[in-house]
């Protein structure tokens, strides 16, 4: 063999992560990590979002994320009954990820001048959270069907089309309004 052929490497000399001795064996497991993963950031964000909304300036920005915390709300609702059709424990498990992509939004508010611009900052925060929901969801959708979870596939997706339905509306509002405004501020 041309590269390292020891133990634990990759041939690169980098080294293979030993795994925890709760880590999960197969795909199922691997899924119920990451539904707890993602119920974990949901709930992040029922907290989180309703700051963004008060900072927001556009009044229909400001309702649009309201609305979004409501949704979200349901959409913890909708992970709790996915925890229950598999009969396991629905507490969450820290998503890294969204501690970060919440705390970069907070950061955001601290960075801009309440106005267009920090309302055009707030949807570049709120559209990089809601990406990490689509991603999420995504593959979620995608290991259920695998495992033969229709009932539960057929849940998340009614998720995912609202995180994708909140990021159109954010990119709306940026596209035909928000962002113009930020620009004239630019002039003032
Ligand atoms: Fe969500
Ligand atoms: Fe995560
Ligand atoms: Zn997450
Ligand atoms: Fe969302």
């Amino acid at each position: 063999m041309p590269n390292s052929s020891k133990q634990g490497s990759d041939g690169r000399g980098q080294r293979i992560v030993p795994a925890k001795s709760s880590a999960a064996e197969g795909l199922k497991e691997l899924f119920i990590d990451e539904l707890k993963d993602i119920i974990y950031a949901e709930r992040a964000l029922v907290k989180a979002l309703p700051k963004m909304a008060n900072n927001a300036f556009d009044a229909k920005l400001k309702s649009a994320i309201e609305e979004h915390v409501a949704v979200t709300e349901r959409q913890v609702e909708r992970l709790t009954q996915v925890f229950e059709i598999l009969g396991e424990s629905n507490r969450g498990k820290k998503c890294d990820a969204m501690e970060g992509l919440i705390k970069e939004g907070e950061s955001i508010l601290e960075d801009t001048e309440p106005g267009p611009v920090r309302d055009a900052g707030i949807i570049s925060a709120s559209q990089k959270i809601e990406h990490y929901e689509i991603a999420s969801y995504g593959t979620l959708i995608a290991f259920a069907k695998i495992l033969g979870e229709e009932e539960i596939a057929a849940l998340l997706l009614e998720t995912l089309e609202e995180e994708k339905d909140a990021d159109n509306i954010l990119t709306d509002a940026a596209y035909n309004s928000i962002n113009l405004e930020a620009a004239e501020e630019d002039q003032a």
